[in-house]
């Protein structure tokens, strides 16, 4: 390298210095580092150890899923890298609340290597939508940066915009269990639906609560014809936690 080439080189890193902080805490990483996180912050990511076969929530080491006994799932399996706690949760809020949308970056990287652990593949790709109104108001639908974060390594054919959110339905916060999944069931529909006729087709979402949503998303891609139909989340929400009923609504959609 020529020695202007290397001065040019230096004073851009001087004008403008990488980003070199830890997305999670903002402090100082080393400047190699290009996971954009701290050892510190990566030590209390609370990772699922044991996640259910079906729905990928944790479960005690030799007992059921609570989850799966309750609950009818579409998908073929859903996976998730963290239960939706401690740091998770603060990640995902800082992601959907306070438009630090560079947190995708962190996130759907883990879920790449959640989604390779779990020896699964896929040839499509599709994030949850979100209805254009909301999209209008929070200028941008998470959900979408996480799945162009972790489809840099999956490299998949993105089918996204053939599903389409009908007419606002009531928010799900503030429903049970049950009459979520019943809302979710005519929440969305697919344009060009033969698109997807044997596809193996991987749904992207920040979180996993009871999976009403992305259930109800497998239930009609597997209505036109979709071979196999997986879960991609970045948290999972225990099913402990979320049969709460203070359990922060403040996320959940
Ligand atoms: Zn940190
Ligand atoms: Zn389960």
């Amino acid at each position: 390298m020529k020695f202007f080439d290397v001065l040019k080189d230096e004073l851009v890193e001087f004008f403008f210095p990488p980003n070199v902080s830890c997305y999670i805490c903002d402090d100082d990483l080393d400047k190699k580092c290009k996971t954009h996180i701290c050892d510190k912050c990566k030590s209390e990511l609370p990772f699922i150890q044991n996640p259910c076969k079906k729905c990928g929530k944790g479960v005690e080491l030799g007992s059921s899923c609570q989850s799966c006994i309750s609950r009818k799932y579409y998908f073929d399996r859903a996976v998730a890298v963290v239960d939706f706690d401690g740091i998770a949760k603060f990640s995902i809020y800082k992601l959907k609340m306070h438009s630090h949308r560079y947190m995708a970056d962190l996130m759907g990287y883990y879920m790449y290597c959640a989604f390779i652990n779990a020896n699964l593949s896929a040839d499509t790709i599709v994030c949850v939508p979100m209805h254009k109104n909301k999209q209008r108001k929070r200028g941008y639908n998470q959900a979408r940066d996480l799945l162009k974060s972790c489809n840099k390594y999956l490299k998949l054919e993105d089918l996204s915009k053939f599903i389409v959110q009908n007419e606002l339905s009531p928010a799900q916060k503030d429903l049970n269990a049950r009459d979520r999944f019943a809302v979710a069931k005519d929440k969305y529909k697919l344009i060009g639906a033969t698109k997807f006729r044997d596809r193996t087709i991987v749904i992207i979402d920040d979180v996993f609560t009871t999976g009403a949503t992305t259930s109800a998303i497998a239930q009609i891609l597997k209505y036109a014809g979709a071979k196999k139909v997986y879960v991609l989340t970045f948290a999972s929400v225990p099913y402990d936690v979320e049969k709460q009923s203070a359990f922060d609504e403040f996320f959940a959609y």
